[in-house]
């Protein structure tokens, strides 16, 4: 059997509402079924605003925008994350400057964020990796006491909770993903949720080329026109119907993916221990979103090891995040070995296995019984 590392997954009304988007005659954007999906989100994240975009990459491009930035503004980011999570604010002409991770939950490390704020620091992005929060009380009351807007991308993250209270609705803006990779998909897709309610009227207005259309369907201007600068961020209501079968069937889709999750962890502990791998980390007052399961091996050569053992069996398992600071582009901006140790190490060591909605038992079971054929030298 051959097990990839992630298979997209149908929940079953996906094609039922894309014809209904064909009899709609409305395939441009925020049709019904866009309207359908900010509303549901609204009301289950308790967001003022969601605007559904074209990836999380746009949403984290849009959030550069609404805050303004521009050439020499820093932006502190972690170093163990997605390239898109930074380049958005760079397209601005702004600097990163890279922040360490916790060695228990692999999120930004926030003993180390008030060191790195200069004046010239425009907006902190946290990420909460694999869904499992950041610690928001101590950055929020950092980022407030400077006044530096805090921006989540939470691509990871959609429907887990830090001391109870929903990922993406601590920071003034937060940004999903419906990446095929992600636990609710439209193949491509992501969303914008408006935390603090003074962007909400330009980010309608950036969405939709530099118009006042939002304004215009509403009623509250008798014709749209440009009002200032923008682009399209907006996807088809074709991908929207799509996205909406699934949100549909949310508590579904999270309780087959924490099963998933607690089968690794209950059937991995104890071969874990025995060869010194590191098992994922929740802290007991965040509820994790079940984006993802990984493993840290003792180091590089052992990762990699594993990597070819579990090949060798058809099991696809992959590695991420090289850290930024050291890539190429990382390098322009004075990034050196050392700056971020704790991402270098994790990032040798991280093993994350196959991990999708419909995984089957055997599926799983299979992986779980080559990973404990190997042993770390
Ligand atoms: C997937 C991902 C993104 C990018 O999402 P797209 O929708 O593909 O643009 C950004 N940040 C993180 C942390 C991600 O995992």
């Amino acid at each position: 059997m051959s097990i990839p590392f992630n298979r997209p997954t149908y929940v079953g009304k996906e094609s039922g509402y894309m014809q209904q988007v064909l009899k709609n005659n409305h395939l441009s954007g925020d049709g019904p079924f866009t309207k359908k999906s900010h509303a549901v989100l609204e009301e289950a994240l308790g967001v003022p605003k969601v605007l559904l975009t074209t990836s999380c990459t746009h949403a984290l491009e849009m959030s550069a925008l609404l805050l303004n930035l521009k050439e020499g503004d820093e932006v502190i980011v972690p170093a163990f994350t997605f390239v898109s999570t930074i380049n958005a604010f760079v397209l601005r002409g702004a600097k990163p400057v890279f922040a360490d991770i916790r060695a228990d939950t692999l999120n930004l490390d926030e003993s180390r964020l008030e060191a790195l704020i200069t004046p010239r620091t425009r907006a902190i992005v946290v990420v909460h990796y694999a869904g499992v929060g950041c610690e928001m009380d101590a950055i929020m009351e950092i980022a407030n006491r400077h006044g530096i807007p805090v921006i989540e991308d939470n691509a990871h993250g959609l429907f887990g909770k830090y001391k109870g209270k929903y990922l993406g609705t601590f920071g003034v803006m937060a940004t999903q993903s419906f990446h095929e990779t992600k636990n609710f998909t439209s193949g491509e897709g992501g969303a914008l949720l408006i935390n603090d309610k003074k962007y909400i009227e330009d980010a309608e207005i950036l969405r939709e080329k530099g118009t006042n259309r939002s304004r215009f369907f509403r009623g509250q201007v008798d014709k749209y026109t440009w009002v200032s600068v923008g682009s399209s961020y907006l996807p088809s209501d074709m991908l929207a119907a799509f996205l909406f079968a699934q949100l549909e069937e949310r508590k579904k889709i999270q309780s087959a993916r924490q099963r998933i999750w607690e089968t690794y962890y209950k059937e991995l502990g104890a071969w874990a221990e025995e060869n010194h791998v590191t098992m994922p980390f929740v802290p007991a007052h965040c509820e994790q979103s079940y984006h993802m399961f990984y493993l840290l091996f003792p180091n590089l050569e052992s990762r990699q090891a594993a990597i070819a053992h579990l090949k060798e069996r058809g099991i696809q398992a992959v590695f991420h995040y090289l850290p930024l600071h050291l890539s190429p582009m990382g390098e322009k901006y004075g990034g050196k070995p050392g700056d971020c140790a704790v991402t270098e190490r994790i990032s040798d060591q991280l093993l994350r296995l196959p991990f999708y909605t419909n995984m089957a038992d055997d599926e799983q079971k299979e992986v779980i019984a080559a990973l404990k054929e190997f042993s770390v030298q």
